[in-house]
């Protein structure tokens, strides 16, 4: 190995473009010797068991490893090449195991009992109580009250989730990156807005090609299913999408049966009933049957505005068709869906995209964070990301304290997986030695900037932006002084908090105002134009929430109510839930669980926990009532969402964090009424 493995001894500003695959295996074996180490010490005999040599020393433990993967996973997913993707297939496996391995440990579950026992444990309080029972209650959920047969049982079963659901995520990638569509007679593009025209234009030009080159990614495929006029186009692109991975030699159909076999047989060597309640233990909603009946209450109340809508829909292209035209193809209903909106409100939301370039998007969302929470983001052109398209920044608070950096990556590259995302590569907080600042990154895969134009964001996207950016100030902002319960290291029904509330304030005229100006003029929204998007920010908000409730349902059935023996072949039994949600007939290839990367590229991820969309929702649409009635600029209501979430991590029970800021429980009447789901 070189002396110089840069992953060994990361400084606080990560030297991505000297990162290489090669350096991945060798960095990450020494790492994780080193973990081991430290585990091995603190499991080993004490005279005394203290807080420092047991606790907060678990808490530090494999910091140094948790960075370095950090790292490379993100370069996995944002600047991969064949070698990359290898040495990760290689060392992921091994990582997840050690940690996989930390609560099922002999030694460190005594240790910590050990602990435990002590007057010094008896005497916490706050994080440090919290953390103590915490570690208790993970540790018996991975299994430490197992026999050291049965522990050995575990550690090979979350290895192999590991294996299968990663190469679940690599067939999806792969699938979706096989497809391509060119088109090279101008006629066949009729409908689609000159954006995604020209976006089409670039990619055949990059790739050699005539014509317009259209692929399965979102920036391509939204625009092809909502604006093109020939339908057996979108058909095709339809049928590609939700079939992918259902055959072939990147087939997920076994993948996700084994998937699921290994967490049902987890769940119950653990004493759960099944895989939902072993997950939701630790969640705001505590079991299974809790979320499923927060779905199947919103479906109950969606339900008369789903029909009405889908009744609206068929009776508009009967309108424009005349009475004989067919009932909707699912391939049918964003086309016509918006053809609807545009009818009834003169309201293309391409007419939205010259008043939101990116750069200023960015701008007023990092003065809009500085009103609110006093801080300022400062960009530094000198520090260099893992490519020539990343920007830096640093975060700071009013006092000019540095809270953390932060790298954002807003375009696709082939080197890079779909999507936005967030993640964190350093978790600081406070210390004995003073505050020790955070490093995160936020990625999106938005349109380029093309044909000497700066990168025009749709409304939508302006909102993916927020979203990301208040995951990302969660990690920054994070005074929590212990690392496992900092920043976004909350319940996953709680993590959508501070990033789906961000979006409210891309509704809000005045936190509009602070960036919609015209690329080109300047002029701001015209208020026209405001009132049209707001009128149609509940348009078919039904279907809307029925897609995210099918989801959620068919999450929750897989992992609560499937059984392979009794109710066959998984794509079809899915399908036949997806069905009832649906405003058009599924075809028969649709496959969507087979590319459903939410619920199977992790051996947890959004699995049992699709529903937490929904619950977030209700959280946010709740918490932003504060803004409303201080002001959408309120320091005051800024500070005390800073101060009661944004800070705190998972330092205290979420509910009670959530009565801290609001003084009462989530009441969800303000999601139904910000969707106009009410009567
Ligand atoms: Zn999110």
């Amino acid at each position: 190995m070189s002396e110089q493995n840069p992953l060994l001894e990361l400084p606080f500003q990560i030297p991505f473009t000297a990162i290489q695959a090669a350096h991945v295996e060798p960095a990450m074996q020494v790492l994780l010797a080193r973990a081991e180490e430290r585990l091995e010490a603190i499991a080993a005999p004490h005279a005394v068991r203290t807080w420092d040599n047991t606790m907060a020393a678990l808490d530090a433990m494999s910091e140094d490893l948790d960075v370095a993967f950090a790292v490379v996973r993100h370069l996995e997913a944002a600047a991969t090449s064949p070698e990359l993707r290898e040495a990760f297939g290689k060392i992921e496996p091994l990582v997840m195991a050690f940690y996989a391995r930390i609560p099922l440990h002999e030694g460190l579950w005594r240790a910590v009992q050990e602990f435990a026992a002590t007057g010094e444990a008896k005497g916490l309080t706050g994080v440090r109580k919290r953390y103590l029972d915490k570690t208790i209650q993970n540790f018996l959920r991975s299994g430490a009250g197992l026999s050291p047969e049965d522990k050995k049982k575990m550690e090979a079963l979350d290895v192999e989730l590991a294996e299968l659901t990663t190469k679940f995520s690599q067939n999806v990638l792969d699938a979706t990156n096989e497809f391509e569509h060119v088109v090279t007679d101008e006629a066949m593009l009729k409908g689609l807005p000159p954006s995604a025209v020209d976006a089409a234009r670039e990619s055949a030009k990059a790739k050699g090609l005539e014509g317009w080159r259209f692929t399965l990614q979102a920036p391509s495929y939204t625009p092809v299913l909502t604006y093109l006029d020939h339908a057996p186009t979108r058909e095709k692109f339809y049928r590609a999408y939700m079939s992918r991975c259902s055959g072939g030699t990147r087939d997920n159909r076994e993948l996700v049966l084994k998937i699921l076999e290994l967490r049902t047989r987890k769940a119950s060597m653990l004493g759960f009933a099944d895989f939902s309640d072993l997950v939701l233990e630790d969640r705001m909603a505590g079991r299974g049957e809790r979320a499923w009946q927060f779905l199947l209450d919103l479906r109950a109340k969606t339900e008369p505005f789903f029909e009405r809508e889908n009744a609206e829909l068929l009776a508009f292209r009967r309108e424009l068709e005349g009475p004989s035209a067919p009932a909707l193809q699912p391939w049918d209903v964003s086309y016509y869906a918006e053809k609807l909106r545009q009818a009834r409100y003169d309201f293309d939301e391409e007419q939205l995209r010259p008043y939101f370039p990116m750069e200023r998007v960015l701008a007023g969302m990092y003065e809009l964070v500085e009103r609110l929470y006093g801080v300022t983001v400062e960009r530094d052109p000198a520090v260099a990301g893992w490519d020539p398209a990343v920007l830096y920044y640093r975060l700071k608070d009013s006092d000019g304290a540095f809270l953390g950096g932060f790298y954002a990556d807003w375009y696709p590259r082939e080197n890079k997986r779909g999507g936005a995302w967030m993640d964190a590569f350093r978790t600081g907080g406070p210390t004995a030695a003073g505050f020790v600042p955070h490093l995160g990154l936020m990625c999106g895969n938005m349109n380029p900037p093309v044909g000497g134009k700066p990168a025009l964001l749709t409304h939508r996207d302006v909102e993916t932006v927020f979203h990301e950016f208040g995951h990302l100030l969660h990690h920054l902002l994070s005074k929590v002084e212990l690392r496992g319960l900092a920043g976004t290291n909350v319940a996953w029904d709680f993590v959508e908090l501070p990033s789906q509330i961000m979006e409210n304030w891309c509704w809000e005229r005045e936190a509009l105002d602070l960036f919609a100006r015209h690329y080109e003029t300047g002029e701001a929204l015209p208020e026209e134009l405001f009132r049209k998007m707001k009128a149609a920010r509940t348009f078919r908000a039904a279907n809307a929430q029925m897609r995210q409730l099918s989801f959620g349902v068919t999450d929750l059935a897989l992992h609560r109510h499937y059984d392979a023996a009794r109710d066959g072949d998984v794509v079809a039994y899915s399908k036949a839930i997806l069905q009832q949600y649906s405003a058009a007939p599924l075809p028969d290839d649709h496959a969507m669980i087979a590319g459903f990367t939410h619920v199977f590229a992790s051996p947890v991820g959004y699995a049992a926990g699709y529903y937490s969309y929904k619950w977030a929702e209700v959280l946010d649409a709740d918490a932003f009532s504060l803004f409303r009635e201080k002001g959408v600029f309120s320091r005051e209501a800024g500070m005390r969402f800073r101060g009661t979430i944004l800070e705190r991590g998972d330092s205290e029970d979420p509910a009670q964090l959530f009565r801290a800021l609001m003084g009462r429980d989530p009441d969800p009447a303000a999601l139904l009424e910000r969707a106009g789901l009410v009567a």
